[in-house]
């Protein structure tokens, strides 16, 4: 579900070459330094299309921001939350797109909810369906919308694969709070 590529900045070297100036700029010289694009792990991980707005992070006609990806069009760690975990009192790391902090609680449970996905054709205009979801909140401002639940994610994860997505830097921290 997620892939790893090799850095396009650095080739998967993790290091990139910079020039900087010696002798008051009179000569260049190439310095090795750590890249940051990756932060000199020679990887960068590939989240998956985001199966609502089918990766555009725009739904409907009205165009507004999908919720399921926050506008990225791409999966988030929201889709790693386990389907037992969807509930209130979980928390998630996810940006606000109102105030820029980082952390969401979860506020409700699993709802179903008509949605329209976005279109291309005027038939499929009135194509609904019903899809569940969950409210969400910043716990910064206390912005709240709903993020739709995706069937295909959400599983349990085995301690496996906890750590391979915790090597990957995925921030899983919603596995470790309780209240
Ligand atoms: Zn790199
Ligand atoms: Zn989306
Ligand atoms: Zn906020």
């Amino acid at each position: 579900m997620l892939v790893k590529k090799n850095c396009p900045f650095c080739q998967g070297t993790g290091v990139r070459m910079v020039y900087t100036s010696v002798l008051f700029g009179l000569l260049k010289r190439q310095i090795p330094t750590t890249c940051d694009e990756c932060e000199g792990n020679g990887y960068v991980l590939e989240f998956p299309l985001c199966p609502f707005c089918e990766g555009q992070g725009l739904i409907g006609n009205e165009r507004e921001l999908c919720r399921a990806c926050n506008g990225t069009g791409r999966v988030d760690t929201f889709g790693f939350i386990p389907r037992s975990k969807l509930k209130p009192g979980t928390f998630f790391n996810r940006r606000c797109d109102k105030c820029h902090e980082n952390r969401f609680e979860i506020v409700s449970q699993i709802e179903e909810h008509k949605m329209t996905r976005s279109w291309e054709r005027e038939e499929e205009l009135r194509q609904v369906e019903i899809v569940e979801q969950v409210k969400v909140r910043c716990t910064s401002c206390g912005h709240t919308y709903n993020i739709p639940v995706s069937g295909d994610w959400h599983q349990d994860l085995t301690p496996e694969m906890t750590g391979d997505l915790e090597d990957m830097g995925v921030n899983l921290s919603f596995m470790y709070e309780k209240r």
